[in-house]
């Protein structure tokens, strides 16, 4: 038996070491078009900002140890072509290479800002760990930055160019950051804790043209609303998958250009799975299909398409999306979706809000934290949450998460159990106590 996996992020390396331990046996291959795999990109920003000391330690594992371990990792390897019927690749260097079982993780992209100059020197889309350490000598020297929209990591690296005292401007069509996820009220502190670090925030504004010197080097940034001067512009745009590969291939794509997957993350294809970024997933509330998820997902995915490649049995559940962040000096985070996205998706809710602390009162280094629950009103099930606060908002995420997945009502939320413990916990946990709110209103 033998096993491809297309691609060495968290999907392709999920995916490679799960098929190994269902099958010992099977000869495991993986192709990666990077110089490395088994390093977390989600460190990047934060040794940007200087937060983490070096980019050594993101590294996870040393190409030797997956030599010993016996997956065999293709490096720097394009796979250009897939011919599903007679079950083979064509890789860059190789020529034509079979498979018995092949996964595909070919991840994801950066949306293209589909304007004029996106070739020019001083565009950086954080991603590649080795392109990573040569941006981050170039940010030594670098004095004006722009942002190019507020996505998730757009937001951390917003934070870590004022760490290293870079003049940022954030440029987002949207009317608030990352409105296309968070609710106004819930992110307005992170808002104003750029204002605190001096970002220049420009809401409702558009790039329309990057534009550069002689050289090629970028020099400005043009908008609706007028030129900003910058050596450096972040792409922050959303994600997309990337699935040139598996488009070519006839392999059946759907609304959001992920690939289509069934729960045991088979495709369209015979003996042709996909994980991560490159598909899409069905949300457990909505039935909306997404794509772009986590690197968290995207490795729970890899684990089960492995699995099922090696000849087990593993299912994937549609997702309820627990997702949390560091955004300004605020923690933000919250589970499917706020009242903004389930309004524009024409669903019926109730919310509850309530503004609480994370340890006792009296217990030094206590914060504030507010919590934002959505509830459908016939069922009075959980549908959706909403956080930003001092701390304590990752297990908040995770808990709630689990509760909108299991159906739980808000009445049973309303009257949960919580931990007091003044160093780690207050009396009343704004997740009850939101709930509450929620029930009176119901
Ligand atoms: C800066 C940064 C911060 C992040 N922060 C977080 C975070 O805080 N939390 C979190 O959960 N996730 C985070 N992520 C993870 C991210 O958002 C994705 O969800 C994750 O990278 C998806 O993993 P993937 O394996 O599906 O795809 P990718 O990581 O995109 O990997 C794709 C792989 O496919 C290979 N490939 C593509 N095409 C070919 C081809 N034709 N031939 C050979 N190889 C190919 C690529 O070389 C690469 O190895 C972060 C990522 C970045 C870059």
């Amino acid at each position: 038996m033998k096993i491809v996996v297309v691609g060495g992020g968290a999907a392709g390396l999920g995916a490679a070491g799960a098929a190994q331990g269902a099958n010992p046996t099977a000869e495991i291959v993986v192709y990666t078009e990077f110089a490395d795999v088994a390093y977390s990109p989600c460190g990047i920003p934060f040794v940007h900002g200087k937060e983490i000391d070096s980019f050594d330690k993101l590294f996870l594992a040393t190409k030797e140890q997956y030599v010993k371990s016996g997956i065999d990792v293709h490096y720097e390897t394009t796979v250009e072509a897939i011919d599903t019927e007679a079950k083979t690749l064509q890789v860059q260097g190789e020529g034509t290479v079979s498979y018995d079982r092949l996964i595909i993780a070919t991840g994801w992209l950066y949306a293209d800002p589909g304007v004029a100059g996106t070739d020019l020197d001083g565009l950086y889309r954080v991603k590649d760990i080795r392109r990573a350490m040569e941006w981050d000598k170039v940010l030594e020297t670098t004095k004006k930055a722009v942002i190019v929209e507020s996505g998730f990591i757009a937001m951390e690296m917003t934070t870590a160019l004022r760490h290293r005292d870079i003049d940022v401007t954030l440029v987002d069509p949207g009317p608030w950051p990352m409105s296309d996820v968070a609710d106004p009220e819930i992110v307005e502190p992170v808002r104003q804790s750029w204002e605190d670090l001096n970002v220049d925030m420009q809401w409702g504004n558009k790039v329309t043209a990057f534009k550069g010197s002689g050289s090629g080097s970028l020099t400005h940034v043009e908008t609706d609303q007028g030129d900003v001067q910058a050596d450096l512009a972040i792409i922050g745009t959303h994600k997309v998958p990337n699935n040139p590969l598996a488009k070519a291939a006839g392999i059946k794509l759907g609304s959001t250009g992920g690939i289509i997957v069934d729960s045991h993350m088979r495709t369209s294809a015979n003996d042709v799975f996909a994980a991560g970024d490159c598909t899409e997933i069905p949300h457990g509330v909505s039935n909306v299909p997404l794509q772009g998820l986590s690197g968290s997902h995207a490795y729970a995915q890899g684990k089960t398409a492995g699995v099922n490649a090696g000849g087990g049995q593993r299912g994937y559940n549609p997702v309820y999306v627990p997702w949390g962040m560091l955004a300004g000096e605020w923690m933000l985070g919250g589970v499917s979706f706020g009242e903004t996205t389930a309004a524009a998706l024409g669903l019926d809710f109730v919310t509850g809000t309530a503004n609480g602390i994370t340890r006792a009162r009296y217990y030094p280094g206590t914060k504030t934290i507010t919590v934002k629950l959505l509830a459908e009103p016939t069922s009075r099930r959980l549908i959706g949450a909403q956080m930003v606060g001092g701390e304590g908002i990752k297990e908040r995420a995770d808990f709630l998460g689990m509760m909108t997945r299991t159906g739980i009502t808000v009445d049973e939320i309303a009257t949960m159990e919580n931990v007091y413990s003044p160093a780690i916990g207050a009396l009343n946990e704004p997740i009850a106590v939101a709930a509450q709110n929620l029930v009176s209103k119901l």
